[in-house]
């Protein structure tokens, strides 16, 4: 996941060893959201997300949990307060509204900007925590906003709605080998996961690029797995590897399961793509610098970049002189390994 390869290995073992023994803090706080993050932890078993944090750091506190309750929380959160220096997750939005969100008589927002001062790597997971996310959906009476906005910190920044756990546990693994901060995206997403759009990593990719398209839930088209674009799919304009991390233990994600993406890894979201089964007005063709192709013409127009890429390519390796030099050979006539992946 880490983009580290085998020789990787060892260093991530080393790192999970020093962290078994020193079992560095991590404290999560739960602001405005469903707690639906800390479920999708819970239930994880591959990557054993659960194990990592409740095992290998030491989760001091997490109210939805924990067993204990009342006073004795209250003191084991002063404790980890007071020696500092613990990761520190936040699920939820903030909101910035008086009397909006408040736990035991004191503001959401006092609340992150004490923890968030003492700790030494801040993650915002899921939506609520990086955007608001639903929470913050039109008219957000409380005017709910993200971590980095709400509390002024650069916390890492893991969107989806909820958290892919995988990308969690992968991002506490980074920074236990690294002790840095990811590189991250200019909206604060390690790049390593955010780097390409949900679009270009998509198993019906073919289809779209062959203008092959659902049009109606309970058709052929949709039997025969066809792209989602027409039925509002927003993966051509949201950022995230969810076709690779899948969810549910890795078995599926959505547009795998048959619905279309919703963009819910995108700032401003849920805002931002409300109509969740609208199309999108028009997408990017890539091979034609920054054409875009309206819903009824991508088959066309990603047809035409093809053909320009191929005639692109013939007419450079024409160029190189390469169809006249090379002969004829019995290889020639078989397909490579090369040409079954393109
Ligand atoms: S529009 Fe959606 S379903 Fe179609 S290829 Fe792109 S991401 Fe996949
Ligand atoms: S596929 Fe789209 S809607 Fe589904 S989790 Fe990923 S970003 Fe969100």
């Amino acid at each position: 996941m880490l983009g580290l390869g085998a020789a990787g290995i060892p260093r991530i073992a080393d790192a999970l060893e020093t962290a078994a023994r020193q079992r560095p803090s991590v404290v999560w706080l739960n602001f405005a959201s469903d707690t639906g993050c800390t479920e999708a932890l819970i239930k994880a078993t591959y990557p054993n997300a659960a194990q990592l944090i409740l095992d290998i750091l030491s989760l001091d506190y997490n109210e939805t949990i924990m067993a204990a309750a009342g006073t004795q929380v209250e003191e084991i959160l002063e404790g980890a307060l007071k020696r500092g220096d613990y990761i520190l997750i936040i699920e939820g939005g903030i909101p910035m509204k008086k009397g909006y969100g408040m736990i035991a008589r004191r503001e959401m927002l006092d609340i992150g900007k004490e923890f968030a001062a003492k700790a030494k790597a801040v993650i915002a997971v899921g939506s609520c925590a990086t955007w608001g996310g639903v929470p913050a959906g039109d008219p957000n009476p409380a005017s709910i906003r993200g971590v980095r906005d709400a509390l002024g910190v650069d916390a890492i920044n893991l969107d989806l709605c909820p958290v892919n756990e995988g990308i969690l546990v992968a991002t506490i693994v980074d920074f236990l080998v690294t002790q840095r901060i990811p590189e991250m995206d200019n909206h604060g997403r390690p790049k390593i996961f955010y780097g390409q759009t949900i679009h270009d990593q998509c198993e019906r990719r073919g289809h779209f690029n062959a203008g092959r398209f659902v049009e109606r839930f309970g058709s052929r088209e949709e039997e025969l797995g066809y792209c989602l674009y027409k039925m509002g799919c927003k993966g051509p304009d949201t950022y995230a590897n969810c076709s690779k991390m899948r969810y549910n233990d890795r078995v599926s994600w959505c547009i795998g399961a048959g619905a279309p993406c919703i963009g819910c890894g995108e700032p401003e979201w849920v805002d931002k793509f409300a109509g969740f089964y609208e199309r999108l007005p028009g997408v990017k063709v890539p091979g034609l610098g920054g054409v875009e192709a309206g819903a009824d013409k991508i088959g066309v127009v990603a047809g035409v970049a093809t053909v320009a890429g191929i005639a692109a390519h013939a007419i450079g390796t024409a160029r190189k002189g390469r169809f006249k030099k090379e002969p004829p050979s019995e290889k020639a006539d078989k397909p490579s390994d090369t040409g079954k992946a393109r």
